[in-house]
C-alpha cells in the first residue's frame, strides 16, 4: 500500500507535542532536541490495520497509539477515535494531549533501556505515570492485579488490563524512593533477560519483594 504524507498544521497538537517533549526530557534526564520524534496521524481502521500489521480485531480495536520504532509515534486522529476504534466515547482534547505524551514517553523509555519492553506493566506504568493519565482514574485502594501483566496487556477473559494499576505502582516507586533510583533501575534493565532476573534486580534495588503483600505494605504507609 502507498501512503501520501503531508505536514499537519495544528496549534493544539504542536503545543501538546512541545510541552510533552519538554516535560519528558526533564523527567528522564535526557536532552532530546535534535532529530526529535515524528508523529503520524492515522485516519481509519484500515490504515491502522495496515500500518500496525494486525486487523484491529479484539483487543487491538482499543489501540489508539503505538510506537513502531525508536522515534516514531502513530496515533489515531482524535476525531476518528469514536468511529474507527473500540473507544465509543472518543477522546476529549485533554485526554488526547495525554495520549500523545504517553506515546512519546514510550520512546524515551526505549532509549533508556535500549530495547525490550518487559515487564509490560513497567513499560505501560512509566508511560501512564509520566503522562499524568492517572488523574482520570479513581485512586487505588490496594494493588492486586498488575503483576500478572508481565508479557501481556490484557487478561485472557479481557476483563482486566495493565492500564489500571501499573501507573500507580510506578508513581509509588518514584515518589517513595526517588526518581534517581528509579531511572537507574530502568537503565540497569538492559541486561535483564527474564522475569526471574527482573525480580532479582528489583529486590536488589528496592529491598522488597514483588508481591502484593509487600507492595501494599509500602503503599498504605
Ligand atoms: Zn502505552
Amino acid at each position: 500500500m502507498i501512503f501520501e504524507l503531508k505536514q499537519k498544521k495544528d496549534k493544539f497538537l504542536d503545543k501538546a507535542y512541545k510541552d510533552s517533549m519538554k516535560e519528558l526530557n526533564d523527567f528522564y534526564g535526557i536532552n532530546w532536541t535534535r532529530n526529535t520524534p515524528k508523529i503520524f496521524v492515522v485516519n481509519s481502521r484500515e490504515d491502522k490495520a495496515f500500518l500496525k500489521g494486525d486487523m484491529g480485531n479484539g483487543s487491538a480495536g482499543w489501540i489508539v497509539g503505538w510506537t513502531p520504532t525508536t522515534d516514531t509515534v502513530f496515533v489515531m486522529n482524535r476525531l476518528k477515535i469514536k468511529t474507527e476504534t473500540s473507544h465509543k466515547k472518543g477522546y476529549t482534547k485533554e485526554q488526547y494531549k495525554y495520549l500523545i505524551k504517553h506515546e512519546l514517553s514510550h520512546l524515551f523509555f526505549k532509549i533508556l533501556i535500549k530495547g525490550g519492553f518487559r515487564p509490560v506493566w513497567l513499560w505501560e506504568g512509566v508511560a501512564i505515570y509520566t503522562s499524568e493519565q492517572d488523574k482520570f482514574k479513581k485512586r487505588l485502594e490496594e494493588f492486586k492485579q498488575f503483576l500478572s501483566f508481565y508479557d501481556s496487556h490484557m487478561s485472557e477473559d479481557g476483563k482486566t488490563s495493565v492500564y489500571y494499576e501499573s501507573g500507580f505502582f510506578v508513581e509509588m516507586l518514584v515518589e517513595k524512593f526517588g526518581k534517581e533510583k528509579f531511572l537507574n533501575f530502568l537503565k540497569s534493565l538492559q541486561k535483564v533477560k527474564n522475569r526471574k532476573e527482573f525480580d532479582k534486580l528489583f529486590f536488589k534495588t528496592y529491598k522488597f519483594k514483588l508481591n502484593y503483600k509487600e507492595i501494599n505494605k509500602f503503599y498504605k504507609n
